[in-house]
């Protein structure tokens, strides 16, 4: 009975049931309940460090089930990141390999660059346009403003910190730079998407060149261990609706109902400003960038995409996500070749919830200390959250460090990320989804435009069978 439910609707309501017990213990579980239990500081009870000799048995389960809950999630997210680098490595030199023909290839990567500049400049004008209209900084109390600035100034400092050093290494030569592994094997193993697209792309083409016998084993080695990596995506996926309430609940139980409401304009704007781009301009490109005869609709990509929009927001990580989003993109009728080439560059690349929240931002906190931004500067904001989206790592907060450069460029104080800190992850989740997203999108309208994209129904199953 069970396996007949589709996946998303599953993963739905785990999330709904992990939101739901998140909610509940946010408001429920108090300081005084752990006192019942006999810990006074449960931070330091939590990190299973020192004092609280009090705490009893009770105590003790407690923590038992924490720990058992933040390990599932962790383990579920570690599962998939260890699928990510494999199957893009492998399905990408089996890919290009039998593309073979190097102005193909130019000519897709032109498009996907494309597509993905466009989307990352049009969800900053979005952002930079709705928070100019809503003014949120000049809705915000003076009081919540020092207290905000106070609770989070330690972790914002460090963060900022950690910004500076990696602004050093933000130019755009650097970027182009590091497209290149000086190490192919130092890039596979920490993860450099971009680098393990290009070592797969020059493996796969040389492999055309060099004697057909001889490339055939390889060749045939690369497709076979795709097929069996996909089958691991397919096992790991069967946990995805335990995973998903093991990490939804931690992270509402433990987000603070006072910075929340704080901070409600600003992170509705953010939310509004990404449903925008995720559900007006991605089905609107989808509509007229795909053949009459083939359209991909509003349903047909939503449908197709479910399971990795749902994962993203659970997991606010690109690079986990991936696996998934590969799956779902074929899913919609992409073929092999073009998901592993515009996939794994987008969940580098192509951030546009990343671009937009950025914008926000720094519109958000020129309001707030009341810098004004003229045209010039937002300009400037767009060339610099490009830049900065283009950096960000798909992996949860990180686009909080490279804050400190846009804020810079628009010469807003970046201690206001202490401001924004407590809502952070919460809008990580969101802005996930539309990173993730786009890259969908951008790999269907290129299969699209290349006559590949494949007819399929809307309720296909896929790999999710
Ligand atoms: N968590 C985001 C992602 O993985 C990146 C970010 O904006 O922090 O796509």
């Amino acid at each position: 009975m069970m396996a007949r439910i589709p996946i998303h609707v599953k993963i739905i309501a785990s999330l709904l049931l992990g939101v739901a017990a998140g909610v509940a213990l946010n408001l429920w579980w108090t300081d005084a309940t752990w006192a019942s239990l006999g810990v006074t500081d449960k931070a330091a009870f939590l990190a299973g460090g020192e004092g609280n000799s009090q705490a009893g048995w009770a105590a003790a389960m407690v923590k038992f089930a924490v720990d058992g809950t933040r390990f599932f999630g962790k383990l579920f997210i570690r599962c998939l990141q260890f699928i990510a680098v494999p199957i893009v490595l492998f399905s990408l030199i089996a890919g290009a390999a039998s593309l073979g023909d190097v102005r193909k290839l130019g000519r897709i990567g032109g498009k996907t660059l494309f597509w993905f500049l466009v989307t990352t400049a049009i969800a900053i004008i979005i952002g930079i346009a709705l928070t100019s209209a809503v003014r949120p900084g000049e809705r915000i109390g003076e009081a919540s403003k020092t207290k905000l600035t106070a609770q989070y100034a330690a972790e914002a400092s460090k963060k900022t910190d950690e910004g500076k050093i990696k602004a050093k290494s933000m130019t755009a030569w650097d970027q182009l730079l590091d497209t290149v592994p000086a190490n192919p094997f130092a890039a596979l193993a920490n993860a450099q998407m971009i680098q393990v697209v290009l070592f797969a792309l020059v493996i796969g083409g040389a492999l055309t060149v060099i004697p057909k016998e001889k490339a055939k084993v390889v060749i045939d080695a690369c497709d076979a261990l795709t097929e069996a990596i996909t089958m691991l995506v397919q096992g790991v996926m069967k946990f995805a609706p335990y995973a998903v309430f093991t990490l939804i609940c931690p992270i509402i139980a433990t987000t603070g109902l006072d910075v929340l409401a704080a901070l409600a304009i600003y992170a509705l704007v953010v939310v509004v400003g990404l449903s925008i781009v995720n559900f007006g301009l991605y089905p609107l490109l989808l509509w007229f960038f795909t053949p009459r005869h083939n359209r991909v609709t509003f349903s047909r990509f939503f449908r197709a995409m479910a399971p990795a929009q749902l994962l993203a927001f659970s997991s606010s990580s690109s690079n986990a996500t991936l696996p998934v989003n590969m799956a779902c993109a074929r899913r919609i009728g992409v073929p092999e070749d073009i998901v592993s080439f515009v996939l794994p560059l987008g969940a580098t690349i192509n951030m546009n919830g990343t671009a937009l929240y950025q914008a926000v931002v720094a519109v958000f906190l020129a309001q707030l200390y009341g810098i004004p931004l003229t045209l010039g500067d937002q300009v400037m904001l767009i060339l610099t959250a490009t830049l900065v989206a283009v950096g960000t790592a798909g992996v949860p907060g990180a686009s909080i460090v490279l804050m400190v450069i846009v804020l810079q460029s628009v010469h807003v104080p970046t201690e206001g990320i202490a401001v924004i800190l407590g809502m952070d992850r919460i809008l990580d989740m969101c802005r996930t989804v539309v990173n993730t997203g786009g890259d969908a999108m951008t790999a269907t309208i290129v299969a699209a435009s290349e006559g590949v994209l494949e007819h399929r129904r809307a309720d296909d199953p896929g790999e999710f069978a």
